[in-house]
């Protein structure tokens, strides 16, 4: 089937990727160049975890997201997944961290608890409050997404997929999976997938009131010596306690350490220019400075503004909607942990091996498993 796919980031070129590993015809219209430093997707990397808080059917979804990340590592024929573990620090009521724990528990998902002493011990970077404890898992940690993009930008023109760069969609039929770009042209397909990431709400108007797009800055860091000694082998970061919402990558494969602050996130519009504001990189080391000793040490070496997408319960929208057309979008900046199984879904579910209908609740991890295999 030829299969029109709207959008090159993670998910876009996964879905790509599933459709051109199963023998049909993607071709890919992304708005800007290729790749895209626009789409959420393109930074140095972006965390993958097993934590979601109880209730969160994502708990259950990731597995089924790795399987999908090993498919495309078996096809890349090299991992960007760099395993470093995930730990989540706090310990005073309310803390995410026990809302975390409680979704380990109600999924019967292993984990470690690193007491004070030993968090204190094996982490001297951190600066912990009183009571303060650690929840690690093994699995979980980072994905340097530049280097999955271009290697899927890569495979698939190997297998001579067409990609339009500058393509931007102005709008869809999806009843005929036709697709009506800026310069007048058409593009028709037997399937459509929209996979627009924040700017999906301008091609989907029923979709635009669920969906917030949101300005994000990540902040890289370059701790002196004697604290990048600290930091080797260093688990990623998920939130600190308190509300800052932090998530934080430690220095690896040469990259310098990046964070961010979901407190800091604003909603936005992610085709307005992206630049930084006057103080935000002091604004952003607010939220860090009382988690990490010593940080007026770290050079500041980059920023990125980034946008991404959210909906109100934050979970992820996807669908189908007349003929063969099929969307998704990650909503509460976490799908490209997903990306590899949702491109994989919306493939599958756009040329016939899965219900368009289960979408919805699939991307919820409300099926069980047998349901969604
Ligand atoms: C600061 C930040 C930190 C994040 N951290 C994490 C994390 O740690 N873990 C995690 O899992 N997720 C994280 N996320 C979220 C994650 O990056 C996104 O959810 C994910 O990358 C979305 O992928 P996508 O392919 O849906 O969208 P995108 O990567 O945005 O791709 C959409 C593409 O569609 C193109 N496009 C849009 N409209 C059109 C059109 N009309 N015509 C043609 N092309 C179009 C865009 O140009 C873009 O290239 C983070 C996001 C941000 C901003």
């Amino acid at each position: 089937m030829r299969v029109i796919v709207v959008g090159a980031g993670l998910v876009g070129l996964s879905a790509a990727w599933w459709l051109a590993r199963q023998g049909h015809e993607p071709v890919l219209l992304e708005q800007g160049p290729l790749p895209n430093p626009a789409a959420s997707s393109f930074d140095r990397h972006r965390l993958i975890r097993l934590a979601h808080a109880a209730g969160d059917g994502r708990g259950r979804l990731i597995h089924e997201a790795y399987a999908a990340w090993e498919r495309l590592w078996a096809d890349l024929g090299r991992s960007h997944y760099r395993e470093t573990g995930m730990l989540v620090t706090g310990g005073a009521p309310g803390d995410w961290i026990h809302t975390c724990r409680d979704g380990f528990d109600a999924l019967g998902q292993a984990y470690d608890i690193w007491e004070p002493g030993e968090l204190a011990r094996r982490c001297p970077f951190l600066e912990l409050a009183p009571g303060d404890f650690g929840l690690f898992t093994a699995r979980g940690g980072a994905l340097l997404t530049e280097r999955i993009i271009a290697d899927l930008l890569a495979w698939l023109a190997e297998r001579g997929v067409v990609m339009r760069d500058n393509g931007q969609v102005v709008a869809v039929e999806p009843s005929r999976a036709r697709a009506v770009l800026a310069d007048g042209g058409q593009v028709e397909g037997d399937a459509l997938i929209i996979a627009a990431g924040a700017w999906t709400g301008r091609l989907l108007d029923r979709l635009a009131p669920r969906l917030e797009p949101r300005r994000a800055v990540v902040l890289y860091l370059r701790p002196p010596p004697d604290i990048a000694r600290e930091w080797a082998g260093s688990p990623c970061f998920l939130d600190f306690g308190g509300t800052s919402d932090i998530y934080l990558v430690p220095p690896l494969d040469g990259m310098d350490l990046k964070f961010g602050a979901g407190a800091h996130s604003r909603p936005g519009d992610p085709a307005a220019p992206r630049r930084l504001e006057a103080g935000e990189p002091e604004e952003l080391l607010g939220f860090l400075r009382p988690h990490i000793s010593g940080l007026d040490r770290y050079r500041v070496t980059g920023a990125r503004v980034c946008f991404t997408c959210y909906s109100p319960d934050q979970a992820f929208i996807a669908g189908g909607l007349e003929g063969r057309t099929v969307y998704a979008t990650g909503c509460s900046g976490q799908m490209a942990k997903f990306a590899a199984v949702m491109g994989s879904r919306l493939a599958e579910a756009a040329t016939g091996g899965f219900d368009p209908m289960l979408l919805p609740g699939w991307a919820r991890g409300e099926l069980p498993p047998a349901a969604a295999a």
